[in-house]
């Protein structure tokens, strides 16, 4: 049987980077540029007034004080958008405002607050250092240089930056298909009419929610009965996606069928069973270039093993570097009791306490309560050797949501 760490590092390799497409800005958000992007506007494009006042000369001023203003005549207007205006020569001075061009023979700008007009004249009270308020071309990015890095998560910064170098579109890696197989004969769509001895497929459901939410391209295939010939057709179907998932019939009992399927449409196992609870009968193995991952059906254990290995592999075929979920330290509210063996993940909300970050476990923990997955900020890593667990205790939790525990209004 596989720790989750040795599973993790066999089976992620499998999960290389799909090809790249051309996404344009508005679809681009949380992708993954596939390309080095080099800048090829100056920024700014010119030098251009950080204040609203009169660009100057700034040895015009060296003398300029509050008690020995210095007049310089105005001779002109630069706006922003505006047309050139004329170049500043001895003596004189062009009005500005914000973001408009520098005029030539100007070097500094002094700020309005500074200055007193008086029809042509300008009375400036303060001397200038040359450069002074003005945001020189090129100074915050030059043309030529790296704009931005392949493998960078593309957020609103990242596209504006894009747009404001006349970028329309960008390279990112394409998202991957993940066909979601369900297994049993127990099963019936969300939208049939229930019948004894029948259960919803809400794993389809879940699972696909897990796709979308980590940037893969959801496909639900019907669900197939505990019938070789049935599940082996559905798979080499399925075959066709970056990603197969199955749930259900990996465990060991005369119906679990999924194994025989898998190898009969030729997919090679790499292992089965992991050291974890929920999600021990987990089966990973690989069709050519398709990972194929056999979930637990249990939805407790089907959602867990999807979050530890699926996610991440998901990530990795966008070309993330950082695959994995953040993961805090956290204190336990409660005393808990349990049998150890096997490193448990156990469904906990946080809550924020100062700087220390406090975790409720759910009452319900059974790897079939679908209810224990309402409201989780994270999953408490149980260490496989350890029974008890006392209040205030600090353990390792893998963190779900963003938000988890501190969406807190900071002001
Ligand atoms: P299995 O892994 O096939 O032995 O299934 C374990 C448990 O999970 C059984 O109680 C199944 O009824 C349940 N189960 C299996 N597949 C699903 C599914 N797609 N949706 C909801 N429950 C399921
Ligand atoms: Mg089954």
């Amino acid at each position: 049987m596989r720790s989750i760490a040795e599973a993790l590092a066999e089976l992620l390799p499998a999960f290389t980077p799909r090809g790249a497409v051309r996404r344009t800005l508005i679809d681009a958000l949380d992708a993954i540029s596939a390309e080095d992007v080099p800048a090829r506007i100056d920024l700014p494009p010119f030098d251009n007034s950080a204040m609203d006042g009169y660009a100057v000369r700034a040895r015009d001023l060296q003398s300029a004080s509050a008690e020995a203003p210095v007049s310089l005549r105005v001779t002109g207007e630069s706006r922003a958008g505006g047309t050139a205006a004329p170049s500043v020569a001895e003596g004189s001075a062009v009005r500005i405002f914000t973001g408009a061009p520098v005029p030539s023979g100007a070097d500094a700008i002094v700020m309005q607050e500074d200055t007193e007009r008086d029809g042509d004249t300008v009375r400036v009270r303060v001397a200038a250092q040359p450069g002074a308020h003005v945001r020189a071309r090129a100074s915050d990015l030059a043309a030529g240089t790296p704009l931005l890095r392949r493998a960078t998560r593309l957020g609103p910064g990242e596209i504006g930056l894009l747009a404001s170098q006349g970028y329309s579109a960008v390279s990112v890696h394409r998202a991957p298909t993940v066909a979601i197989v369900s297994t049993g004969d127990e099963l019936r769509d969300v939208s049939d009419p229930p019948s004894p001895g029948t259960i919803v497929n809400s794993n389809a459901y879940a699972l696909a929610a897990q796709v979308l939410d980590a940037g893969g391209v959801p496909w639900i295939l019907p669900n197939a009965p505990d019938r070789l010939d049935a599940i082996a057709r559905t798979l080499r179907e399925a075959l066709a996606a970056d990603i197969v998932v199955t749930c259900g019939g990996v465990s060991v009992g005369e119906y679990d069928l999924v194994h025989d399927a898998l190898r009969e449409v030729g997919v090679e196992q790499a292992f089965w069973k992991v050291a974890m609870k929920p999600g021990k009968p987990l089966s990973f193995g690989i069709a050519g270039a398709v990972p194929v991952v056999g979930l637990p059906g249990n939805p407790v254990s089907a959602m867990v093993t999807f979050e530890l290995f699926v996610r991440p592999g998901i990530r990795r075929m966008l070309g993330d570097p950082a695959p994995y979920r953040s993961s805090a330290r956290v204190e336990l509210a409660d005393s808990h009791r349990r049998s150890a063996g096997r490193i448990e993940l156990a469904r906990a909300t946080l809550e924020r306490s100062g700087d220390r970050l406090i975790a409720r476990m759910h009452r319900l923990q059974g790897s079939g309560s679908l209810p224990s997955m309402v409201d989780v900020d994270a999953l408490l890593i149980l260490p496989a050797d350890q029974e008890r667990f006392e209040a205030g205790e600090r353990l390792s939790a893998l963190l779900l949501r963003d938000r988890a525990g501190t969406a807190v209004c900071p002001f």
